[in-house]
């Protein structure tokens, strides 16, 4: 029986199943791999989006992030990506009212300035600061206190 050399051909990389470019899909040390268009994507829509969903992308790219085989990646080829999703994300927080969330997408940022350094880390926490002085939290906050 002849086998037509399947082994030929090297598997070209999984893209996502939303097809977003395979240089995305960063792995991890389980095995799994993390897509940071769709994780951008969601935190990007965190204004409309189900909070426990732009919650669980939170989560879980908190959890790659302390993952060597995802943060090598990262800061060797995307280190930039997730600053202005992360941004939209606390301000899509704030524009509902959701504190805990707001307070999520803050952790992660912190997280993520501590994981990528300098220059990234600091047009992250610019890109913040913007948000935080645009208004929206700051009159959130008052309207708790
Ligand atoms: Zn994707």
């Amino acid at each position: 029986m002849e086998s037509d050399g399947e082994d030929a051909a090297p598997a070209p990389p999984h893209p996502c199943g939303a097809g977003h470019r395979a240089s995305h899909s960063l792995p991890t040390s389980e095995g799994g791999r993390v897509c940071l268009s769709c994780a951008a994507a969601l935190l990007s829509s965190a204004a409309t989006a189900p909070s426990h969903h732009v919650a669980h992308a939170l989560v879980s790219l908190s959890l790659a992030l302390a993952d060597p085989a995802f943060l090598a990646p990262l800061r060797a080829a995307h280190p930039h990506l997730l600053a202005g999703p992360l941004a939209e994300a606390l301000a899509g927080a704030a524009a509902r009212r959701d504190a805990a969330l707001a307070a999520q997408a803050c952790d992660l940022a912190a997280d993520l300035a501590a994981a990528v350094g300098a220059p990234a880390a600091s047009e992250l926490v610019a890109r913040l600061a913007r948000v935080l002085s645009s208004g929206s939290l700051v009159k959130h906050l008052h309207t708790v206190a």
